[in-house]
């Protein structure tokens, strides 16, 4: 019994369901049933009805080191009683700089500067700002092409959305940024289902970059944006070589590469960051999410300290880079991330998926041979079980064992008809186990 709820937790009023229009969500069939969290900690939600609910998805991606850590809690508070806001612009606060400093520690080498925003979407929108600016800087104002990647999801922003691919996110927003085109994406179940960890076959999928390059002419473009394992359509993971390999082809051409790591940062595939983990540093790489534990919006863009001095020119009293959020480096983020990286740091968290990650693979792959399973997915603590759809119905497989597994006290997330698991860092085994005895029981029961 959960003393929270005792105390009578407020349910939501029909006026209130009435005017919140909620982001990606089916709004009409959420509110005939809908599915409150009113309370958290460590690895479970609490429901105003009493329940706790496993959490096996870090919330979306982002509480890495759980829920309601208190060193965050209290840094939080803390600031919030001592100073609420900074402004920005021309001027500062020093927990900005001391977060700054905390961060680049963490980056690889070389990735030593870095420019705060709120989000993952506006971590996108200011890399590719710089990517832009910074060739423009340097009199190669012709570099204005952007490459994502199909299958990619960069946020929501025009930018992101633009270099995305991901039709239902694209299609009703017209033609939004030109000059952008797409490298293929590297899913291909045909020869590499049920790997575990990294993929054997596909490095030379980024060759299609050489294709782009010949199409459009390396003169015309900027940068490459690629979530090194995509998450939101479905837990891509890499094939063994293809980062390098883009890496080399980006340095031939003088094109920047950037890593969208809003879901790979901060310890999810048992490094620091993708960057650390497969030894390829992009030239600018975005995070978000596990940068406060998800307890404060923040984003974050690590810049090369060349690109950073390519713009440290010109008068000094004029701006170089006019871009920048009312709440870049806001004090509240910047508290709850030191917390965040304290507590990080107290609990070795940002490793622990590498030491956990054959019990994590073990467990995931375990759920081979259920009814409609037809491939698994892995790396670190991300797990992809992908469903066969219903035909006709795509998604809606997945969906309903969503709909179980959270009646069984057990949150996952699902994306088309792939179940994807990121649990929070700090997960026990018997946990993770009641996670998939759960999925497991869900898929035979409703798939
Ligand atoms: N980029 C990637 C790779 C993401 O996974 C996400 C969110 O899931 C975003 C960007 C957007 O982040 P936000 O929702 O904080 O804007």
């Amino acid at each position: 019994i959960d003393p929270h709820a005792a105390a009578g937790a407020p349910a939501i009023t029909p006026a209130g369901k009435a005017a919140y229009w909620m982001p990606f969500t089916a709004n009409r069939q959420f509110k005939e049933a809908p599915r409150l969290v009113s309370g958290a900690d460590g690895m479970f939600f609490r429901t105003p009805d009493g329940r706790e609910v496993l959490d096996s998805i870090a919330g979306l991606w982002c509480v890495n080191a759980g829920h309601n850590r208190p060193r965050i809690v209290e840094a939080i508070q803390r600031q919030a009683a001592e100073l609420d806001f900074a402004p920005p612009f021309n001027m500062g606060h020093p927990k900005a700089f001391e977060l700054a400093e905390r961060l680049v520690q963490l980056t690889p080498p070389g990735l030593d500067k870095v420019f705060f925003a709120n989000s993952g979407s506006e971590a996108v929108e200011s890399a590719l700002k710089i990517a832009l600016a910074y060739h423009r800087a340097r009199g190669e104002g012709t570099r204005t092409r952007l490459i994502g990647r199909e299958r990619g999801y960069h946020g929501v922003n025009f930018g992101g959305i633009s270099v995305g691919g991901m039709v239902g996110n694209r299609k009703v927003f017209g033609a939004m940024v030109a000059g952008v085109d797409h490298l293929r994406h590297t899913h291909d179940p045909a020869r590499n289902a049920y790997s575990v960890g990294q993929p054997a076959h596909g490095a030379e999928l980024a060759d299609d970059l050489e294709r782009l390059v010949a199409l459009h002419d390396a003169s015309t473009i900027a940068a490459v944006i690629v979530e090194p394992v995509a998450g939101s359509t479905g837990v891509l993971v890499p094939p063994q070589g293809y980062l390098q390999r883009l890496r080399e082809i980006c340095d031939r051409h003088g094109i920047l590469l950037i890593f969208d790591e809003v879901i790979t940062g901060f310890g999810r595939l048992g490094a620091p960051f993708a960057a650390t983990r497969f030894g390829v540093t992009p030239d600018l790489m975005t995070c978000a999410k596990g940068i406060t534990n998800g307890c404060v919006p923040m984003g974050a863009v690590f810049a090369r300290d060349a690109i950073y001095e390519a713009f440290m020119t010109g008068p000094e009293h004029l701006i170089e880079f006019p871009h920048g959020y009312t709440y870049s480096g806001h004090p509240l983020a910047c508290a709850a991330a030191l917390g965040t990286l304290d507590t990080y740091a107290e609990e070795d968290l940002l490793t622990r998926g590498s030491r956990l990650e054959p019990m994590f693979a073990q467990a995931v792959h375990s759920l081979r041979g259920l009814p409609h399973v037809i491939d698994i997915r892995n790396l670190g603590f991300v797990g992809g079980i992908e469903l066969e759809p219903r035909p006709g119905e795509p998604g809606k497989r997945a969906f309903s064992v969503f709909l179980d597994c959270w009646e069984q006290g057990v949150l996952i997330r699902t994306t088309g008809d792939t179940i994807a698991l990121s649990p929070p860092l700090i997960i026990e085994e018997a946990q993770l186990q009641r996670v998939i005895d759960t999925v497991a029981a869900a898929i035979r029961r409703v798939a």
